[in-house]
């Protein structure tokens, strides 16, 4: 993802392009994993000391709300943060490194079938994010018998 695509989705979502928007989403988008809002500001605030804390995070919101972002779960009604391809998808989500895998529709599209078989339950829209280890933090951790 590129700086200015951010800068067009956050305009077609009818947001602001701000430089601290920008600058918000760029810092998400290096970070490569789920981060939560203390967090990123914390990195930020190296490289940009002016930066508020309170505009990170109504930044990160207004990123949810163009789909530039995603908002996850974390333990502690805690929310981790990750920057999001446009198209539609599910994530799966790592709760020891904090990586964020991007699965498509196809895993959820017999979810979603069954659900509108069983209780005919028309279905626009879903977001289904699974929580747990990833491969690699898997193996590294068998399951115990
Ligand atoms: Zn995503
Ligand atoms: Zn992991």
């Amino acid at each position: 993802m590129t700086g200015s695509s951010t800068a067009e989705r956050l305009r077609d979502a009818g947001g602001r392009v701000t430089r601290q928007r920008l600058l918000v989403a760029d810092a998400l988008v290096a970070t490569g994993k789920q981060v939560t809002a203390q967090e990123l500001y914390e990195r930020l605030r190296h490289r940009q000391p002016r930066i508020g804390r309170a505009t990170v995070f109504r930044t990160l919101e207004a990123l949810v709300a163009a789909g530039v972002a995603r908002r996850l779960e974390q333990e502690g009604h805690i929310y981790g943060y990750v920057a999001c391809r446009p198209e539609h998808h599910h994530h799966l989500a790592c709760h020891r490194c904090g990586r964020v895998e991007e699965i498509g529709e196809s895993y959820v599209t017999p979810v979603a079938a069954r659900v509108e078989a069983d209780l005919g339950f028309r279905i626009d829209d879903a977001r289904l994010d699974f929580y747990g280890l990833c491969a690699r933090c898997a193996s590294e951790d068998p399951e115990p018998i």
